[in-house]
């Protein structure tokens, strides 16, 4: 699960992480009331203004505004809210901002110069340890770093079984050039994130930029956190953070069903039990010559309530012109399933594209049998490619 910065960030600092202070508004009288309260708090007289949505790349989108006035703040909070943002991970169509975080300005002159990093920790699935991901050239793309100057990107491997040492993080600081207070601070940011990372359950916490200020301080300017879903149930406060407005509304209905669905851009709807037999499908829809609209895995269980919910959802993608329902019957039985998509397609009705069944399994003739003998417009099949081939003629008509 995704959340916004302004939410990674609360739990950075509760994990002792140093943060850039914000404060989320949902229009611009709030903004400037943050602002305000920002100012009481931090005596910081400029701010910034961060759209947050479940994308990064929003400063290159015209997403992060520096404001130098309570006016500024009311004037580019207006502009923010309410925009459709386009970053170069929303795709050209963008995603609607609906709140901003104002933010203390941390970017001011001091006795030295402000610098950039880039930090990470995440799941090295190679060797399956956590790693911490580093690099001195933080702020901008670290795509970019890794494809043009990999030697400038370090990593850090934590084994397991004594956690993250302290030579480690103190090698991350000396790796970023830093000296005296700032080389503290950032042992101590090295560890509390990692903390972080460990004590929320996540799958990554990235952070740029890292940014060591002009008086030596070291602070998340940045939070990208992605939360393991598996985990959710042991952070209820956590999962209470899920922001569906960011999310695809089809998919989300999907997940109300406890259905794992993923839109995708072909006309071949597919319905499947198992996620293994769901890739499998998609693969003979290929072979036969279609795309699939669609991955669906309905669950070990396809009873017919879900088999309509699944029907209700790949029906709401208009390039949809057929569907392959593929369902092994080792725990459900095949008539079961067959007499559900009977229901279900009556239930529903009107429905005006091709439906191709192939049921394998426990009681998969007899399933056959319900399905051809129902009269509705659905082509039954037991073997697999029988039922390629009937995906074949039906995209043909
Ligand atoms: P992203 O573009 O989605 O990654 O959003 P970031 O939170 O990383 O912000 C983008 C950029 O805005 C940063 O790299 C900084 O250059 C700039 N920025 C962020 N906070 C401040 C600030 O307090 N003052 C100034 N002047 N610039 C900031
Ligand atoms: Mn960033």
């Amino acid at each position: 699960m995704n959340i916004h910065e302004y939410q990674g960030k609360e739990i950075l600092k509760s994990f002792g992480v140093r943060v850039q202070e914000g404060i989320v508004a949902e229009t611009p009288e709030q903004a400037v009331e943050a602002a305000s309260t920002l100012k009481e708090q931090t005596g910081t007289g400029w701010w910034v203004v961060k759209a947050q949505i479940h994308a990064g790349g929003r400063g290159k989108g015209g997403g992060v505004k520096l404001a130098k006035s309570l006016e500024e703040v009311q004037e580019k909070a207006a502009k923010i809210i309410g925009m459709q943002l386009v970053t170069p991970q929303t795709g050209p169509e963008g995603k609607k901002v609906n709140k901003v975080l104002i933010a203390q300005d941390v970017y001011y002159p001091g006795a030295s110069e402000h610098k950039e990093f880039y930090m990470s920790v995440l799941l090295d699935r190679a060797t399956g340890r956590n790693i911490i991901m580093y690099s001195p050239e933080g702020g901008m793309d670290i795509e970019e770093v890794a494809a043009k100057t990999p030697d400038k990107i370090f990593k850090e491997e934590v084994d397991p079984k004594v956690g993250l040492q302290a030579f480690q993080a103190r090698k991350v600081a000396f790796n970023f050039g830093l000296e005296g207070a700032a080389f503290k601070e950032m042992v101590k940011f090295v560890s509390a994130l990692y903390k972080a990372y460990e004590g929320t359950d996540s799958s990554l916490f990235e952070i740029n930029p890292v940014l060591k200020t002009s008086d030596d301080k070291i602070m998340a300017v940045d939070a990208k956190v992605n939360l393991d879903d598996n985990a959710l149930y042991r952070h209820p406060d956590y999962a209470a953070m899920r922001d569906l407005a960011e999310e695809d509304p089809t998919e989300v209905e999907a997940g109300k069903s406890n259905l794992n669905y993923v839109k995708l851009d072909g006309n071949v709807g597919c319905m499947v039990n198992g996620a293994g037999l769901a890739m499998a499908t998609m693969d003979i829809i290929k072979l036969a010559g279609g795309e699939p609209a669609n991955f669906l895995d309905v669950g070990g269980t396809a009873s017919a309530k879900t088999v309509e919910a699944a029907f209700h959802i790949i029906l709401q993608d208009p390039n949809v012109k057929a569907i392959l329902i593929n369902i092994f019957g080792g725990i459900v039985r095949c008539d079961r399933v067959a007499q559900g998509v009977i229901d279900a397609y009556q239930n529903i009705g009107d429905i005006k594209v091709p439906i191709i069944v192939r049921l394998q399994g426990t009681n998969a003739e007899e399933a056959k049998k319900l399905i051809d003998e129902s009269g509705l417009q659905v082509y039954s099949a037991i073997a697999l490619q029988e039922a390629a081939d009937l995906v074949t003629e039906v995209l043909k008509n």
